[in-house]
């Protein structure tokens, strides 16, 4: 309940224009500690730099709902050439996409942007021998993000498209059940958005268990699981998992984001384990930052600080 009251608190005063503008104009030498760069160059050279651990990545061109269609369409080329970039730095693409930053919701000649984007975007990741994954956002867009996501996934096949079930959403389970027919590559995260008790349970303890319940439950249906979170406990109790299953290392990977639990990721890879690390990048880091920080206290007093050094 003290994680839920914080992690309200920190959402809400960071949606607060006049602590954006203090922490956009301050913030930037912290937020790299998240953020790999501003630009695709640094996060192609963060790729490098996890290669040398053996951790593979996930890039993320940082943004979140853009309202006009030149916007939207302007991200979606930004992430079009980060693929290039990618394709011919030798990596094969690996992406993350919020459906808001490439125009979901918006109309254009009786076709949601984003959803036409985002067969720019897997269309191009494919011919690279790469992935996309759909990033899921808040909870009013859950229900077009899996039913675009359904359109894609028979329109690209499930090795190049994924997409991501949070935890703590009374939905999930069921939403995930009702997926199973396509045997999709599923991230599963806890949740990281401000969320009504109406719709996402308030204990951690029951996001937890939920938690397990849905790797589990997607392991066991035998599709590929993206088992996304730093919490050590979960870890150990997957890995138990998985060995009195007899389910092949081939068939999960542990993914963290960049910046945090750098041990872990490391400890996991050299066991042999898949382990992807999510590498955000550009300009619009704010809303990103302000997510990590409402995480944990640890962040925010981390920030204080910086904040007080000037
Ligand atoms: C690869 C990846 C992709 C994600 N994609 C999405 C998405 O599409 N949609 C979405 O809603 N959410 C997404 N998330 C965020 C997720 O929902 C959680 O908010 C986040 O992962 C924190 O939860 P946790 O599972 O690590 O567990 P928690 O119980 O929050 O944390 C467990 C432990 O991990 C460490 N830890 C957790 N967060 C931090 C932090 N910020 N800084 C330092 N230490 C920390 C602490 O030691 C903490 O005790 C993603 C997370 C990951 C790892």
């Amino acid at each position: 309940m003290i994680d839920q009251i914080y992690r309200k608190a920190v959402l809400t005063v960071s949606g607060q224009k006049f602590v954006e503008d203090l922490v956009r104009s301050r913030g930037w030498g912290m937020a790299q500690r998240f953020v790999a760069g501003e630009d695709a160059t640094s996060a192609l050279q963060a790729v490098k730099e996890l290669e040398r651990d053996g951790i593979l990545s996930n890039l993320d061109l940082l943004g979140e709902f853009v309202a006009s269609p030149e916007k939207a369409n302007e991200f979606a080329e930004k992430v079009l050439h980060l693929l290039d970039e990618a394709h011919a730095a030798g990596i094969t693409p690996y992406v993350s996409v919020k459906l808001s930053s490439v125009g979901q919701g918006q109309d254009v000649a009786g076709m949601d942007l984003g959803l036409a984007n985002a067969r720019r975007i897997i269309g191009r990741a494919k011919a690279y021998g790469g992935f996309v994954c759909l990033d899921m956002e808040d909870h009013p867009r859950v229900d077009v993000t899996l039913a675009q996501f359904r359109e894609l996934v028979r329109e690209f096949g499930n090795g190049h498209v994924g997409t991501v079930l949070q935890s703590y959403l009374y939905r999930t389970e069921a939403d995930r059940d009702s997926l199973d027919d396509l045997h999709p590559n599923l991230r599963i995260v806890k949740g990281a958005y401000l969320e009504p008790p109406s719709v996402a349970m308030p204990d951690k303890a029951d996001v937890d268990a939920g938690y397990r319940r849905l790797v589990y439950a997607h392991m066991k249906a035998g599709n590929y699981v993206n088992v996304a979170t730093h919490d050590e406990r979960i870890v150990e109790d997957v890995k138990m998992f998985v060995l009195a299953h007899g389910t092949d290392k081939e068939n999960f990977e542990f993914q963290m984001l960049y910046g945090i639990r750098r041990d872990l990721q490391k400890a996991l890879a050299a066991e042999g384990y898949r382990v992807r690390a999510y590498i955000p990048y550009g300009r619009d880091w704010y809303p990103y930052f302000s997510r990590r920080i409402a995480e944990t206290p640890r962040n925010a007093v981390f920030v204080l600080r910086g904040m007080l050094k000037g």
